[in-house]
């Protein structure tokens, strides 16, 4: 379920534009806002949290999620190299250009980026 938040990303999520609570995806713009390539990238982006979420069945994403984030930040890494370096991140980094990604993705694909 999608959702358009400008309120959500400027008062609280000043650096992000998008973020994926099962089952919404929230955007900060809409797809008239920005130039349609930059949207479905970054909707593809979220798309791929979705299905990490599902198949970590939701309540396991979020301790997983910060798990990696302190184990980065144990190694040294700053705020967002230790965000960006997320197995799930990485995953998500690395494949949102590839907007058909997600019909071959295989299940736990984003175990690959440990
Ligand atoms: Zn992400």
């Amino acid at each position: 379920m999608l959702f358009i938040s400008h309120f959500l990303f400027e008062k609280f999520l000043k650096t992000y534009s998008g973020i994926t609570l099962f089952p919404f995806i929230i955007l900060k713009h809409g797809k008239n806002e920005i130039p349609e390539y930059d949207f479905n990238v970054l909707f593809n982006h979220e798309k791929i949290h979705f299905y990490q979420q599902l198949e970590t069945l939701i309540v396991f994403f979020y301790p997983l999620y910060l798990f990696f984030y302190i184990k980065n930040r144990l190694k040294g890494m700053t705020h967002f190299s230790a965000y960006q370096n997320i197995p799930f991140e990485k995953e998500s980094y690395e494949k949102e250009r590839d907007l058909s990604y997600l019909k071959s993705r295989k299940f736990w694909a984003w175990r690959k980026y440990f």
